[in-house]
């Protein structure tokens, strides 16, 4: 068992000061000053850190994507320290542009791997183009028999590179999505990958005019790329909708116009949208490709999962968001909207995943992650097989 004694606990929300015994994997006990004789438990003094939940990346491209540049583009996998050093304790996988060289059934081997290494994760079964990559041959089979799938994507939208999925083809997919969802008892999310093409939001705006399929099927990503989507965003959320922001950026898409998340967060709240409905998520491993206005690629790099919270340290030391919020959107929020019911918060029953931060600079501290502590001191203590 593991006891960490005299947090300040956000879980997110503010929880006052106590004690967490975790034992089993689970947080077995949240109560004020626990005794538990020393020989049956390792001891944590958090005194002078924040206790906060293990954060959710619920986009990750964990084996790799990219290739837009051709063979020697494609982007390499993801290695536990990553996770680790960004306190990540949830990876959500997902494919990329290239559906065709990496596939699905090497996407859900990569997952089990990282769940053996100490993380956990889902997927999300689908590619950029539709018809989408499955397992099984549809999404609903895939919801149901495959327990580390959530949901279909990254599906891509208003991209050169998209499929340009027509408004048919979409609705059907999201229509696939909620019944596998429902009979699954999972989110069936459909994670939309949203380009710079001046289209935007608008198909998406069209599905849930026209269709029965309500806004909370939905998570569109990317919406900070650029400030005419950013704009879009703010109606969409303020409307019901759910928003997710990307850390991963480049130079050139911050010269391009590219609204950074902290600033993109504290502008959303400030336009009144619900802070529930704003996420954060990495598109680690993926690629970062720098297209010029014809569409030719200029340059090409990788997303990293370790800016998924430096990004939620800007919004709170740069742009004064209260760090209780801004935490919702790598906690509660995605934990929430995916439906992943033992993740995402601090509370009796959860599965033990918690990160302590240094409540001076945020600095990550030690994480724990089902109840095994991965770092310590600011110390990676466990590392992938090959690493
Ligand atoms: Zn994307």
């Amino acid at each position: 068992m593991l006891l960490i004694k005299n947090a300040e606990v956000l879980t997110p929300t503010p929880g006052g000061r106590c004690d967490i015994l975790i034992g089993g994997g689970q947080i077995l006990r949240m109560e004020a000053d626990i005794r538990i004789p020393r020989k049956y438990c390792e001891v944590i003094d958090a005194r002078n850190l924040v206790v906060v939940p293990g954060f959710i990346d619920a986009h990750v491209h964990m084996m790799g994507g990219g290739g837009e540049g051709g063979f020697a583009t494609r982007t390499p996998d993801l290695q536990l320290t990553d996770a680790i050093r960004g306190g990540i304790t949830t990876v959500v996988g997902c494919l990329g542009t290239d559906g065709y060289t990496r596939s699905m059934p090497a996407l859900l081997a990569k997952a089990k791997g990282l769940e053996e290494e100490g993380i956990s994760t889902y997927l999300y079964s689908g590619s950029y183009g539709v018809p989408v990559r499955t397992l099984f041959s549809t999404i609903e089979e895939d919801l149901l028999f495959i327990d580390k799938v959530i949901g279909t994507g990254e599906v891509a939208i208003s991209d050169h590179r998209s499929s340009q999925p027509t408004f048919e083809a979409l609705a059907q997919l999201a229509g696939t999505a909620r019944r596998g969802g429902m009979l699954s008892g999972k989110a069936g999310i459909v994670n939309l990958h949203l380009g710079d093409g001046i289209r935007g939001l608008e198909i998406l705006r069209r599905i849930l005019k026209e269709t029965e399929i309500p806004a909370s099927q939905f998570l569109p990503t990317h919406i900070n790329r650029n400030p005419h989507l950013f704009e879009e965003g703010i109606a969409y959320a303020k409307s019901g909708g759910f928003v997710d922001f990307t850390t991963s950026t480049v130079q050139a898409y911050l010269d391009d116009g590219e609204v950074p998340c902290g600033v993109a967060l504290r502008r959303m709240l400030e336009a009144g949208v619900d802070p529930g409905h704003i996420t954060f998520t990495s598109d680690g491993q993926g690629s970062l490709p720098d297209f010029d206005d014809r569409g030719r690629l200029r340059g090409i790099s990788v997303g990293r999962v370790t800016t998924l919270f430096a990004a939620v340290r800007d919004a709170v030391l740069q742009e004064k968001v209260p760090l209780e919020t801004a935490l919702r959107v790598i906690t509660s929020n995605p934990a929430h909207i995916l439906k992943l019911r033992s993740k995402g918060n601090l509370a009796v029953g959860l599965d033990a995943d918690v990160v302590l931060l240094d409540p001076k600079n945020l600095e990550i501290h030690t994480v724990i992650a089902k109840g095994r502590t991965l770092m310590k001191a600011r110390k990676p203590l466990a590392k992938g097989i090959f690493e």
